[in-house]
């Protein structure tokens, strides 16, 4: 029986380790630096009341009429279980491709990876920051900020491919030279989120659930958020989400949080003048948001190592939506049953 860590509890992370379950595996644990479960598909709770949600990352879940069929039964899962539920709010300015369907997560995006993590069986750990990835008797010794290195016969890299290649140990020497140009080949676009948090009762008066911009030189989406999300209560707060330009995100990566935090506001206001003053206020950077280019003809995964097995996936290896985690999620579960 192997034990198995999947590094990264996202939407590949989570999606990978619920295909395992059932495989003649040992332990499957899944780590994760952050506090939570969901990755760029996080939801964020206001610092005064945990009730009132943002999904700060991913918005929607979109089935493409002309891609998503080899996925349809994911789809169906989520929205049986009430995961996903059709979009029906007014976006403004939103393309939507004939065929297509938009779908929300009425309890925050980032339900949708706790789903399958739950799916899973999998022991999850969070604050567990990956540094070291090392070869040691035959397994992998991983290496996290804090507590002791651990052992395991198999590893799963879910993350951001840069974050995969700041990875240190014998892994920066196992990442071949043909297989380094390809991973320092991928590319992100980087963006700021906002999000704002009211108290319950707190009216927001705009015709719209949504709305992108696209003359703006900082902001190009906003969102009533609960109210894309069909979520309407008096006893939970709305909540508010701003994505900036990728333009703004670039400019701005390195500067001080405060300071964008107050520059969004701005042109915020500027937008929409209406808007009540929210009660907290979380400002997100996504140095890695969506891929811009990805790994060249990359199969959903690329194998580093084969015995012990060390495999990366992600958005990053195929494209930054549910069907290219999907994807690399199956790929990399159908490497890892073929090894055992
Ligand atoms: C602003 C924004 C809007 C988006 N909009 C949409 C949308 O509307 N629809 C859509 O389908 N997609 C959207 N996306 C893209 C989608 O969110 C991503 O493609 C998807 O979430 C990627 O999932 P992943 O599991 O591959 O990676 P991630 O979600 O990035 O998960 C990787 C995980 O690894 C963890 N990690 C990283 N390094 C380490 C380490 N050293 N040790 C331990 N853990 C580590 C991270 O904390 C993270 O949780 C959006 C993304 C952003 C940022």
């Amino acid at each position: 029986m192997s034990r198995v860590l999947v590094v990264g509890a996202g939407l590949t992370g989570g999606a990978c380790a619920s295909l395992l379950r059932g495989a003649a595996l040992g332990r499957v644990e899944v780590w994760d630096k952050a506090r939570g479960a969901g990755g760029r598909m996080s939801t964020s709770r206001g610092t005064r009341d945990a009730a009132c949600t943002a999904d700060l990352g991913a918005q929607y879940i979109t089935f493409e009429a002309d891609r998503s069929e080899p996925r349809r039964s994911f789809y169906e899962e989520l929205l049986s279980h009430g995961i996903l539920q059709q979009l029906t709010a007014p976006i403004e300015g939103m393309v939507v491709k004939k065929g297509s369907c938009n779908y929300v997560a009425p309890q925050g995006i980032s339900s949708v990876v706790k789903y399958y993590l739950k799916q899973s069986g999998a022991d999850v750990f969070y604050e567990q920051h990956v540094t070291h990835i090392s070869l040691r008797d035959g397994k992998w010794e991983v290496s996290r900020k804090t507590g002791p290195p651990e052992l395991f016969d198999i590893v799963i890299l879910t993350m951001p491919v840069p974050q995969i290649l700041s990875l240190q140990g014998d892994i920066v020497n196992i990442i071949n030279e043909s297989q380094k140009q390809q991973l320092e080949s991928v590319s992100y676009s980087s963006r700021y989120a906002l999000g704002l948090f009211y108290e319950a009762g707190t009216r927001i008066d705009v015709p719209w659930a949504a709305q992108y911009l696209t003359n703006n030189p900082c902001i190009r989406f906003i969102s009533i958020d609960n109210k894309k999300r069909n979520i309407e209560s008096p006893e939970i707060g709305p909540s508010v989400v701003v994505h900036t330009t990728v333009t703004f995100g670039s400019e701005y990566l390195d500067s001080d949080p405060t300071e964008v935090q107050q520059l969004i506001l701005s042109y915020l206001e500027r937008i929409v003048p209406s808007l009540p003053k929210p009660s907290s206020i979380k400002c997100q950077k996504w140095r890695y948001s969506q891929v811009t280019k990805a790994v060249p003809n990359s199969l959903g995964q690329m194998i580093l190592h084969t015995q012990p097995l060390l495999v990366c996936g992600g958005d990053g290896f195929t494209h930054s939506n549910f069907d290219g985690c999907i994807d690399s999620a199956m790929s990399l579960a159908e490497v890892v049953k073929s090894h055992l």
